[in-house]
């Protein structure tokens, strides 16, 4: 049995980029995976992911952004693959709602670039995106998309390329640590290392008793539509899209690689206790989300049409403030955990790798983490 410098748990969204930028730092790190690389089968999978810097959630989680937007394009060139489609973003809602004075005020806070628009002039220049009209609309040139399974994918095969060791199809059955070393008990066996990072997104419930109760899991729909006409492509400049609107939050993706236009609600969800475990992974339908959806289509997308072609489902995992977690266990100072990422943390993964790794060999933090700290949860 080989010692380990990091074992990390979960190389999903996160634990795929902490692997690789522990292993580019040469620590000899394990990373362990219940499924194979790139999965459908937790939070980061369903083809595109959205990504952002004006952030209406919070302007605390821009400096973050701005790093993970920098670590994006060095993946992106380090693995000569196309990750990050700059697509531009617009989002519209009441001018007094929660998405658009927060765009503003991060945009303020940083001097990221946006442009306020009147819906009407949205309409003109995307006749597929209409808003009411007494909203605000902002556009985001510098936001857009990434390929989320191709993200993970990259992270992966760099952290080989580092000399990472991956055992994937293995699961972490248990873990313990003292103040010497972790132990992680798998299917395979016994692994020792003298850190560990927790990173196994929905569940994170069971690896984490602790963490269990501030935790809940979500599942979430994605649904494609073929559009009624022409127009909705991302080579013809159909951007992302964000509503808020007296249902909820809705947002999409314009069609790329012969795709639907992909929809889903970011409000709402289905509480679950722990992730689904039916081996042929088919979606589960919410006929309610579903309409809801629809409905969303229809008002707000002129000319989608209502046909669904495709769907999946995948998990949030959310804390009450919808803030992530990123920090040491109090009980386990060796342990870092990154979990939390309550439905928004792709976009930040590239750096959330970086950020555990540099928590797990106590290096020095360029973020204030006082927002992801677990202690808030208490
Ligand atoms: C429908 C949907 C839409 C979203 N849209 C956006 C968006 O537009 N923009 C954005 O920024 N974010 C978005 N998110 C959120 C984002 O995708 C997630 O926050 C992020 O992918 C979570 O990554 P993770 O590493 O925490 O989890 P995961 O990627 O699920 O990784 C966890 C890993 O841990 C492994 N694991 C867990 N337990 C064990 C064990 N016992 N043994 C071995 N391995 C284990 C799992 O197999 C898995 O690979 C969306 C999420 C969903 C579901």
């Amino acid at each position: 049995m080989a010692i380990w410098d990091v074992i990390v748990i979960g190389v999903g969204g996160a634990g795929s980029a902490a692997a690789m930028h522990l292993s580019k730092a040469g620590v000899h790190t394990l990373g362990i995976d219940q499924y194979h690389a790139a999965h459908d089968r937790g939070s980061s999978h369903g083809q595109t992911r959205i990504i952002r810097q004006a952030y209406f959630e919070n302007p605390c989680y821009v400096p973050l952004l701005q790093r993970a937007y920098e670590l994006w394009n060095e993946l992106e060139d380090n693995s000569n693959r196309k990750l990050f489609h700059r697509t531009g973003l617009v989002e519209l809602g009441p001018s007094d709602g929660i998405v658009i004075p927060g765009v503003r005020s991060s945009a303020a806070t940083y001097g990221l670039p946006i442009e306020k628009l009147p819906p009407s002039e949205i309409n003109q220049k995307w006749s597929g995106i209409r808003g009411e009209h007494d909203w605000e609309a902002i556009i985001e040139l510098n936001a857009g998309f990434l390929r989320v399974e191709e993200c993970v994918q990259a992270h992966i095969d760099l952290a080989m390329q580092h000399g990472c060791n991956l055992m994937h199809n293995c699961s972490v059955n248990q873990w313990s640590s003292n103040s010497r070393e972790v132990k992680v008990v798998t299917d395979r066996g016994v692994e020792k290392a003298a850190k560990l990072v927790i990173a196994g997104g929905p569940w994170t419930r069971s690896l984490i008793p602790a963490l269990s109760s501030k935790l809940q899991i979500l599942r979430k729909h994605l649904y494609w539509f073929r559009p009624s006409r022409n127009g909705f492509r991302e080579q013809e400049g159909f951007p992302c899209f964000f509503h808020e609107t007296a249902n909820g939050f809705f947002y999409g993706f314009p069609c790329f690689n012969g795709t639907g236009v992909k929809i889903a609600r970011h409000s709402g969800g289905q509480p679950i206790e722990a992730p689904d475990t039916d081996a042929t992974n088919s979606p589960v339908l919410d006929e309610s989300d579903q309409q809801l959806v629809v409905d969303y289509a229809s008002n707000y997308l002129p000319g989608l049409g209502s046909q669904v072609i495709s769907t999946a489902s995948c998990y949030y995992t959310s804390t009450p403030d919808e803030n992530f977690v990123i920090d040491q266990l109090p009980d386990h100072p060796n342990v870092t955990v990154v979990a939390g990422l309550s439905g928004h943390g792709f976009k930040f993964t590239s750096a959330l790798g970086e950020v555990a790794s540099q928590l797990a060999l106590n290096q020095t933090m360029p973020f204030d983490l006082a927002p992801f700290a677990i202690k808030r949860l208490e």
